[in-house]
């Protein structure tokens, strides 16, 4: 049993489906679940359409929400013959979206939220389930309010991992037990979403589709769950900041959460745990390039090092804090620091202490920092430089580093046996 998951690149236009089918047709042997995002950047356009009904801008919601209906149903004209029943389950989607729409919203942001940007992984997959079907593709389409439990904090929902589990057995088993004559029966689900036991519908946070096929896997003891993307893998750095970038074919569980934790984008890094507990594999692959081999990340680390990783995080604050005393930072100041930070809901990338300051950078955040710093100020003194980067290097032993630090200035430095992180802003010119 097999797990893919399709991320809304790789379903952003007609073409990409009928790729996204192929892949399926030609690289699946036996069961397969196949967890798919909203296509393109539907999540984002539904985003904005939240935030338009939400404010109660009539003008714009309809806007908003014409385009993003067009858009699916543009995709459907490509995909299928005039009259296919698609169309009338697209129709259906968006007319309870409308609808929805025209009643005032409620209190509940993040509830309103949940409900309206779910509709593009549930269009996503209902588009793609027919497209799988029409091509003689035996498959059936899962509700994941049904499968994924969570309580209800929208947008950002936890995992009941009991009942989650029992959902998915329950439901995917039995279709897979009754299609057992069926050489490739496929379950289609959608990625990011869940449901309350009440049925309101929830979503894991942005990007959350990974971790949706990582929970699916484990619940069912997959043998290995494929991301696809339209990278040839996991590479060493992000190949639209840093240029001769390499693919790290195989690293392990761990390697893959540092990189991860220090701000690596390719995998959600909630993903990893599930599939750790069971020691499921990930591999990341090409929709491009279905044959490649792609990256694999399992148990084995004997190939965590052999290329060095980059990882630039722009936009960053690096604030020293003074106690206005001159007393230590000692764990009394520290703990009342940490306790700031975590009351403003502001996550640590990097922190060093002398003797009487605290030096500790962070994502800038137009909302949480100024309380932050308001809390801060008012028991010590504070200094800060905004719009900085954090640069951070694993396995930092063959990197020139003169090379990589050209035409910055160094503000902040730190080094373990495997990681060296500056904190950095650009040089300015001298001009005599
Ligand atoms: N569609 C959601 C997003 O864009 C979830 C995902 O793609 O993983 O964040």
């Amino acid at each position: 049993m097999k797990v893919y998951k399709f991320g809304g690149a790789s379903v952003k236009d007609a073409q990409s489906v009928k790729n996204v089918a192929k892949i399926i047709n030609q690289h699946a042997e036996g069961q397969l679940i196949v967890v798919v995002s909203a296509m393109g950047k539907t999540t984002n356009a539904l985003e904005k359409l939240t935030e338009a009904y939400f404010s109660q801008n009539n003008n714009e919601t309809d806007d908003i929400f014409n385009s993003i209906k067009e858009f699916h149903i543009g995709i459907a004209r490509e995909l299928f013959p005039e009259n296919h029943v698609a169309f009338n389950t697209i129709e259906q989607r968006f007319y309870h979206l409308y609808y929805y729409l025209k009643e005032p919203p409620g209190k509940n942001y993040n509830f309103e939220y949940d409900r309206i940007v779910s509709t593009g992984e549930f269009v996503s997959t209902e588009i793609i389930s027919h497209y799988l079907s029409f091509n003689g593709m035996k498959n059936q389409w899962f509700d994941a309010t049904g499968l994924i439990i969570t309580d209800a904090n929208y947008r950002d929902a936890n995992i009941d991992w009991l009942k989650t589990e029992n959902a998915i057995k329950n439901r995917i088993l039995s279709f897979f037990k009754k299609n057992a004559s069926e050489s490739n029966p496929i379950a289609i689900t959608q990625g990011f979403i869940g449901g309350t036991n009440q049925g309101f519908v929830t979503t894991l946070g942005r990007e959350g589709s990974d971790y949706t096929a990582a929970i699916i896997a484990y619940a069912l003891k997959a043998g290995e769950v494929v991301i696809w993307k339209d990278v040839p893998g996991l590479l060493n750095a992000d190949p639209k900041v840093f240029e001769k970038t390499r693919l790290l074919e195989n690293i392990s569980y761990q390697e893959a959460i540092e990189l991860a934790y220090y701000g690596a984008t390719v995998i959600h890094p909630k993903t990893l745990k599930p599939l750790i507990k069971k020691n499921i594999p990930l591999k990341v692959k090409s929709f491009f390039n279905p044959a490649g081999e792609g990256s694999i990340i399992n148990q084995e680390f004997i190939n965590d090092n052999q290329y060095p990783s980059y990882i630039l995080k722009t936009n960053q604050v690096l604030l020293s804090i003074f106690p206005k005393d001159f007393s230590f930072i000692a764990e009394q100041n520290l703990s009342r620091i940490f306790s700031e930070f975590a009351r403003a809901g502001i996550k640590i990338n990097l922190m060093q202490n002398s003797a009487l300051s605290f030096s500790v950078c962070f994502d800038e955040d137009k909302i949480k920092t100024p309380v932050l710093l308001k809390n801060l100020e008012k028991i010590y003194n504070l200094k800060y430089n905004k719009g900085v980067e954090l640069i951070t290097v694993r396995h930092y032993e063959k990197v020139n580093l003169s090379e990589l630090l050209e035409g910055k200035e160094i503000l902040m430095e730190q080094k373990n046996r495997t990681t060296f992180q500056w904190v950095v802003k650009k040089r300015q010119p001298v001009i005599n």
